[in-house]
């Protein structure tokens, strides 16, 4: 077996960061497994609000957590699709649950923490609601076939997720439930990342990071931090949508460019525009990390980011800058999937296509490692690539903090026992156990 890399040499952040942090958390390393409610209980293809409603069953997956002894729970309670599954008042709850109160309980019982995962700009629902707050491409363009104008909103097919009817209801029934669900239908299941899903087609917006939809999340925020005993609160898609580089030319963007650059600089393709949309997603995470600690000082504030070339991808594309994001939020989650490009399950050429991103995806980290100004956990995946390929990415991206697992429903029989194995063997019990006074 090669030896692991000596992640400490390429962080710069300074170690003692990562101690303060175990500290805090009482536990030396974190052992997290993530699950997304509203996905079903296979992968992650599907939207179902009809199984989180009724069959999701979260003491049967607390024991399976304990018994394989993970010690944080990463629940996605705001998923791309807008659904909040809380007992809020502000946002849509579509399953009538309370979803993330019943793993809060759940969790204190088993010493189990909680973390949350909260998608940020991309939100169907509210995409559907406010079509004046999703942002605005600045070009003619194309995607999936489908041609789209300079001016038009940002709303399109969904890539990942597809919907089946519920039994006994008709297409237009459930789209009252679903606003933004289509009538077209994805019949072929590939082996590409985004040809896995099958059913009908939703829409997806990704919403103006300049527009009330702020103010929105943060609501939201607030509502989560107070009424809840989570011990972090992570920002997903705290970025614009990678899919497309004309975003966002809506009035308010264009406007507040005018007013903070020069004249003579350009919307859309310049230095100062990628200035622009990266300081306005790190406005958004200083608004939300005040807001986090405004109600509760002790709890975290994360963000996710995905591994890629800094200029062309985080910066221009995403507008994600990473020191700047590190020195506003608590911890980073960058999202290390490499074996969801491809897995050997899927024949020989898919498992070299996912061989070459988990190269790659070592190091691209190695690179930008220094970007880093706080403490770092990945997110891997389990679902979607077999055991060696979990393994092999569970260990090779721990950067000293330990690791989250990508998700709960999809994980085999086969990859629960590996996940204890690991646990036991090259964790150690003793380092994944919560001090009650924290070390
Ligand atoms: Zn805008």
């Amino acid at each position: 077996m090669k030896r692991k890399v000596d992640w400490s040499k390429y962080f710069t952040f300074g170690t003692e960061k990562n101690e303060e942090f175990r500290k805090a958390f009482g536990a030396k390393k974190i052992f997290g497994m993530g699950i997304m409610p509203i996905r079903g209980p296979k992968g992650f293809r599907k939207l179902d609000y009809e199984f989180a409603e009724k069959y999701l069953n979260v003491n049967k997956i607390m024991d399976k957590l304990e018994d394989t002894h993970f010690n944080v729970l990463g629940v996605v309670i705001k998923d791309t699709d807008g659904a909040c599954i809380w007992n809020t008042k502000v946002g849509w709850n579509p399953t009538g649950r309370d979803i993330l109160g019943e793993f809060c309980d759940a969790g204190k019982d088993r010493n189990i923490k909680i973390n949350v995962s909260f998608t940020s700009m991309n939100d169907a629902y509210q995409g559907y609601l406010h079509p004046e707050r999703v942002s605005v491409h600045g070009r003619d363009g194309k995607k999936f076939g489908k041609e789209y104008k300079k001016g038009d909103v940002s709303t399109h097919l969904e890539g990942e997720m597809r919907i089946d009817l519920p039994e006994n209801l008709s297409f237009e029934d459930y789209q009252k439930k679903i606003p933004f669900l289509t009538d077209k239908r994805d019949e072929k299941k590939g082996k590409a990342r985004d040809t896995r899903g099958k059913g009908f087609i939703p829409l997806t917006s990704f919403m103006c990071p300049n527009s009330d939809h702020v103010n929105y999340l943060l609501e939201l925020t607030k509502e989560v931090v107070k009424n809840y005993p989570i011990e972090s609160f992570f920002a997903d898609y705290i970025r614009y949508d990678g899919s497309f580089t004309d975003l966002c030319a809506c009035h308010r963007c264009v406007e507040k460019f005018r007013a903070n650059y020069s004249n003579k600089a350009k919307l859309l393709k310049s230095k100062e525009w990628y200035e622009f949309k990266s300081s306005t997603i790190a406005n958004y995470a200083k608004r939300l990390h005040q807001t986090i600690k405004s109600v509760n000082s002790a709890c975290f504030s994360g963000w996710f980011c995905l591994p890629g070339p800094k200029k062309m991808f985080s910066q221009k594309r995403l507008g994600q800058d990473w020191t700047k994001l590190s020195s506003i939020l608590d911890i980073a989650s960058p999202m290390e999937y490499p074996y969801l490009m491809g897995t050997r399950d899927d024949g020989w050429y898919w498992g070299k296509v996912g061989g070459f991103f988990y190269w790659y995806f070592i190091r691209n980290m190695k690179k930008r490692a220094y970007e880093f100004k706080s403490p770092a956990l990945t997110v891997t995946n389990s679902v979607e690539c077999n055991i060696h390929e979990m393994l092999k990415q569970i260990r090779g991206f721990d950067f000293g903090l330990g690791i989250a697992v990508f998700k709960y429903f999809g994980t085999s029989e086969k990859q629960w026992e590996a996940l204890k194995e690991y646990a036991e063997k090259e964790i150690g019990l003793e380092n994944l156990k919560f001090n009650k006074k924290k070390l």
